[in-house]
């Protein structure tokens, strides 16, 4: 490989007919790019705030022949080593409200925007739809990668559309609701095309009446003193803040990547045999077929919650959260991982399958 040519945006003078093009970084740590706090570096590192460099970024790692890595907010990856390639960290920002009707707005949102700082501004105007999504940590690009989820709420629910870049071409292409096979924390980016497409800008559809959700039981207790229709958005919103704040540990104080895994759907008849012998198993109907298992429930009834295995743990509060404070690779997280789904398998025949994705 000919050796890397670097060019700055402050000296884009230097660039081929005069395009500012973006900062490439030789060997760069990102422990402070994923929440898991994991002390790993990239081959090469750049970060991108428009469109532009963003091309510019694609075309360069082409020409070098270099895998990519795609960054947002590092809050659902577990970085197992070092990052071959160029890593390239999602900076796009902006929001623009592209129409409305009496009902709905539409609002296109860059992919680097934080999520929770999304749905402060949303609650700001008063386009409703995101509360319940409140306090999730990450990227607007990210979102609809996992189709995250929280409260009976999901991107889904509020997703008109994305657009996103083919990393092969360098062409634009749009994904609808149907194309981007939403399902259960799941969408065709974990699939089918994972790594194959760059997520610009997502644009939601949200209600300009409110439409609450409040079928959580956190969240009818913690609202339990007021009557249904003086709830306001806001107020679900500031509920389910404290309710994560008091459960869930702050990435900054405590390196995690949230849900560590998902909740397990399995069928009916094999969930009424696991009920017979454990009657507390907390469960919810999905259809008549299937039923969804809490796994922190069966992650917390193998005895996992508040472990410490080395620089790893389980999160003392919430079973399904895996913590790094000891800033340990990510293949330690990953055995953890392992060593719950080997026991909560041998326990109740029930496979756990990890949320965040795991590079390289
Ligand atoms: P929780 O309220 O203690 O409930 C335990 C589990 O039961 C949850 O995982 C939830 O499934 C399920 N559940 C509770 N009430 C339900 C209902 N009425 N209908 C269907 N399913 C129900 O859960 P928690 O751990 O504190 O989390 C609260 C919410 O935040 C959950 O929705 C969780 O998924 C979400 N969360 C999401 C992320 C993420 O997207 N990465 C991270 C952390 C927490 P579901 O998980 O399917 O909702």
């Amino acid at each position: 490989m000919p050796p890397p040519v670097y060019y700055t945006n402050c000296n884009s003078a230097a660039a081929p007919d005069g395009i500012p093009v973006p900062l490439f970084l030789p060997n760069f740590d990102l422990q402070h790019l994923n929440t898991l706090g994991v002390p790993v570096k990239a081959q090469f590192y750049v970060s991108v705030t428009s469109e532009e460099e963003l091309l510019e970024a694609l075309r360069y790692a082409r020409n070098e022949k270099l895998p990519l890595f795609i960054l947002g907010g590092g809050s659902n990856i577990v970085l197992c080593d070092d990052l071959p390639g160029l890593v390239v960290h999602i900076r796009l920002q902006g929001k623009t409200l592209v129409a409305e009707d009496n009902e709905f707005v539409w609002l296109r949102v860059a992919a680097g925007e934080n999520w929770h700082e999304l749905v402060e501004y949303c609650l700001d105007f008063h386009y409703w739809g995101l509360e319940n999504l409140s306090l999730i940590p990450g990227s607007v690009g990210a979102a609809p990668i996992q189709n995250i989820g929280a409260y009976g709420v999901e991107l889904k629910d509020v997703f008109e559309e994305l657009t996103a870049i083919d990393i092969r071409s360098g062409l634009p292409v749009t994904f609808t609701r149907d194309s981007c096979e939403f399902g259960y924390r799941d969408s065709i980016f974990k699939g089918r095309l994972r790594d194959q497409y760059l997520i610009t800008a997502v644009t939601f559809k949200l209600h300009k009446q409110p439409h609450l959700v409040l079928s959580y039981p956190a969240l009818r207790e913690a609202l339990a003193a007021h009557a249904d229709d003086a709830i306001t958005p806001r107020q679900v919103s500031q509920v389910i803040c404290e309710i994560r704040r008091n459960k869930l540990p702050d990435p900054a104080q405590i390196p995690n990547v949230g849900s560590f895994f998902k909740n397990p759907v399995i069928p009916a008849t094999q969930y009424e045999s696991l009920r017979a012998n454990h009657p507390q198993l907390v469960a919810y109907p999905v259809d008549d077929q299937q039923v969804k298992l809490a796994a922190a429930w069966l992650i917390d009834n193998a005895g996992w919650r508040g472990q410490v295995c080395g620089p790893v743990a389980v999160h003392g509060q919430q079973a399904l959260v895996l913590t790094n404070p000891g800033h340990a690779k990510g293949h330690e997280v990953v055995a953890l991982a392992e060593k719950i789904q080997l026991s909560v398998f041998e326990k109740y025949g029930v496979a756990l399958e990890p949320e965040p994705r795991f590079y390289p």
